[in-house]
């Protein structure tokens, strides 16, 4: 086939300037990982997420568009072990694009470096019913994580476009410098509440409470993606009241019902916290994510006296 060439001035009509010509597509899963690609990408990049950060990631409803975005990424960026396994796998295979099939170039696992918890031991499949089956995938919800993704992020937009490699390599540095200003700013706001029993209601904040000193002292759901039960509900009740756990931390996708009846029992308050950017409208980037979770986990431990 003969080759097609677009005059230079034509093609940057037709894509909206030389930035804009230049700049590699990026699609991510989550707006987490869309914020952190923003950060480091800087101009050089053009990113969107399949998923919306008020979405349950584990159970996204799959959009015809998906997979054409999915067709057109020069890059993908995943949460990986196993949060996406229940709906990406099928748009990646109709995509028809084989840079981005996993394990290819253009698929970036952004929890290869990131700290993982809960890693089971024993054997523990899907078939049980436990959608956290590979360690826990809410990983990002510790500021350290996001430090590790964007660096993941930063080499391979930098494998990518090596003569970009030194304006990713200055963005990275920037945000990493940010981020432990704001560490510091988190940390000394949870300072005094350090062993604050809490309970969650899925298994999506072992990062953050590890990174902040809170104590999760049971759940909501008896397994991670299992509904709650009379039985196991009737259990936390009696050990919240044993324990004294005031605070109820829970996501905006889950009904209120179950989580407002053991409030009600235990005299605890409920807080729907932002578990990803997006999740909540005030929170429109990485930093927003801890400053509203910090902010809100505060105030409800200072109003209930939890201790
Ligand atoms: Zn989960």
């Amino acid at each position: 086939m003969k080759k097609l060439i677009i005059p230079v001035a034509f093609a940057i009509t037709l894509f909206g300037g030389a930035n804009a010509f230049a700049a590699i597509k990026v699609v991510t899963t989550t707006q987490d990982l869309e914020s952190l690609t923003r950060e480091v990408g800087g101009d050089k990049v053009t990113v969107e997420s399949l998923a919306k950060g008020y979405q349950d990631p584990h159970f996204v409803e799959a959009k015809p568009s998906f997979i054409l975005k999915l067709h057109g990424a020069e890059l993908l960026v995943v949460v990986g072990r196993e949060l996406e396994i229940g709906w990406l796998p099928p748009l990646i295979n109709q995509a028809r694009n084989p840079r981005i099939q996993p394990n290819a170039d253009r698929y970036l696992d952004a929890s290869s470096a990131a700290r993982i918890l809960e890693i089971p031991t024993g054997q523990i499949t899907r078939a049980m019913g436990d959608v956290h089956p590979s360690g826990n995938p809410h990983y990002w919800l510790s500021p350290d994580n996001g430090r590790r993704i964007a660096q993941e992020i930063q080499k391979k937009l930098a494998e990518i476009s090596p003569s970009d490699a030194a304006y990713f390599g200055q963005r990275y540095a920037d945000f990493d410098r940010r981020l432990a200003e704001a560490e510091k700013r988190w940390q000394a706001t949870m300072a005094p509440y350090k062993g604050v029993k809490v309970v969650t209601y899925h298994r999506s904040w072992p990062n953050f409470t590890d990174a902040f000193g809170l104590n999760v002292v049971g759940y909501v759901e008896p397994k991670p993606g299992i509904p709650p039960s009379p039985s196991h509900t009737l259990e936390l009740i009696q050990e919240m009241k044993r324990q004294q756990v005031k605070v109820i931390m829970i996501e905006p996708y889950f009904d209120r019902k179950t989580p407002d009846s053991i409030a009600r029992e235990t005299g605890a308050q409920v807080i729907v916290l932002a578990p990803s950017v997006g999740g909540v409208k005030e929170v429109t980037d990485y930093f927003k994510l801890f400053d509203y979770n910090v902010g809100l986990a505060v105030s409800a431990i200072k109003q209930t006296g939890a201790k």
